[in-house]
């Protein structure tokens, strides 16, 4: 498990911007050692535990790009067509055991091995028969045109795969072009979830008048699985710091990481921070950022605790900054810095300096063909609706005080965001 010192959340400024909160997190959380291997289409996901040099060159062959005619450069037709007597015909998975005779042409494959001494191919739509039955090759071609040489796409030995990288499709795939049938990844990170408060209920239990059913807690513990962690739902939670404190005593030290929503303000019936300080160590980080208030980060025996805000949208948008990069710390992973991609804006906002705001949003298509977004019309941090209903966040950094229709902005897709 994590084992982190009291004190090293702590931080000195009276706010924290998002990037200060993704720096200390990166800098002060530990990676987990434990490695587990599992097989490659398993790996999908998960944080690769070392790196990978390619076993062999790819492609491991050299072999044609295309269905055609093998030729020697020596034979290649420079200023006007010329005829080939056909000799071999070489399939993928076939051998071409023969070397190409002197002024002679091969039928080939796509993926099939290039005969010894052939170097090119020409593609069969652009030759022809002559009445002979020879193959009519036009001139000009490049010699080693449409060959796919041994190691063009990965030469052996090469480290194709890097520590730390999580796992996608793509990494999977070159895995097995390796013939690797097993990976070595980092253990899945154990997390446990908590919602706190009296006025919720959970989902299939009674709802009495004033409680509202729990929905953060199922969206956190959706969100952190496709980070690849292994998720405990330790259910709710109520607002009083004793039964608090025993709550989250119970799963320190046997998770890497404690994760609760709500009651980390400043109210009155705001237990977490009294619970953990009772228990542990607890800083209440004031960041800069909207939607959001302040996010609750402590120590309970060795193991991180992180409070996000009871509130739906603080909660998505704060776990987004400050869980999603403590997870990938704790898994040893690679940095992913989320990187806006540049939208034409359909509104008009106000904002204040010195923040940095979320603005849920959606995409289109303008008249000219450039994407827009659309702001989602109403703003609560309470409204599930408004982010069920865009396609993700516009991120106005600290320095902006307004946008105006037409200005280029950043679009951060929630599909990017895990
Ligand atoms: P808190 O941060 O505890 O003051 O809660 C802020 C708001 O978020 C209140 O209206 C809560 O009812 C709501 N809230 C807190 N926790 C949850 C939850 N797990 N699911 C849905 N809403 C919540
Ligand atoms: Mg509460």
């Amino acid at each position: 498990m994590a084992q982190l010192s009291d004190d090293c959340f702590a931080f000195g400024g009276p706010m924290m911007s998002v990037d200060e909160a993704v720096g200390l997190i990166t800098t002060r959380v530990d990676a987990i050692a434990d490695i587990e291997t599992v097989a490659v289409i398993d790996a999908d996901g998960r944080v690769l535990a070392r790196d990978i040099a390619a076993p062999l060159p790819l492609p491991p062959f050299t072999n044609s790009a295309v269905d055609g005619y093998a030729v020697r450069n020596a034979d290649l037709p420079e200023s006007a067509e010329r005829a080939f007597p056909l000799d071999g015909r070489i399939q993928a998975g076939g051998l071409a055991l023969a070397p190409i005779k002197a002024g002679h042409t091969a039928r080939i494959f796509t993926g099939a091995p290039m005969p010894p001494d052939a170097e090119t191919v020409f593609m069969q739509e652009d030759v022809r028969l002559d009445e002979a039955g020879r193959i009519v090759l036009p001139p000009g071609l490049k010699p080693g045109a449409n060959v796919r040489p041994a190691g063009e796409d990965i030469p052996q030995g090469h480290v194709a795969l890097r520590a730390g990288q999580r796992l996608l499709p793509q990494h999977i795939a070159l895995a097995a072009a390796f013939g690797l049938t097993r990976l070595d990844v980092v253990r899945r990170i154990r997390v446990a979830v908590f919602s706190t408060g009296d006025e919720l209920a959970s989902p299939g239990e009674p709802r009495a008048a004033s409680q509202l059913f729990d929905s953060n807690r199922f969206m956190l513990m959706a969100m952190l699985r496709r980070l690849g962690c292994e998720v405990f739902d330790l259910g709710i939670l109520r607002d009083e710091r004793n039964a608090l404190a025993d709550g989250l005593k119970q799963v320190a030290g046997s998770h890497d990481l404690i994760l609760t929503t709500g009651g980390v303000s400043t109210g009155e019936e705001d237990h977490v921070k009294a619970a953990v300080e009772s228990i542990g160590s607890l800083v209440l980080w004031r960041m800069a950022i909207k939607p959001g208030r302040p996010v609750a980060m402590g120590i309970i025996g060795g193991t991180p605790l992180i409070g996000l805000p009871g509130n739906p949208v603080a909660s998505f948008v704060t776990f987004v900054h400050v869980v999603r990069p403590t997870v990938l710390a704790l898994a040893g992973s690679l940095p992913e810095p989320l990187l806006p991609i540049p939208v034409r804006a359909a509104f008009t906002y106000k904002k204040k300096i010195g923040r940095r705001e979320y603005v849920r949003s959606s995409l289109r298509r303008g008249e000219d063909g450039a994407l827009e977004a659309v702001k989602f019309p109403r703003e609560g941090a309470g409204l599930l609706s408004s982010l069920v209903e865009t396609d993700g966040l516009i991120e106005l950094g600290d320095d902006i005080t307004r946008v105006e229709p037409g200005q280029s902005v950043g679009f951060l897709s929630y599909a990017d965001l895990l």
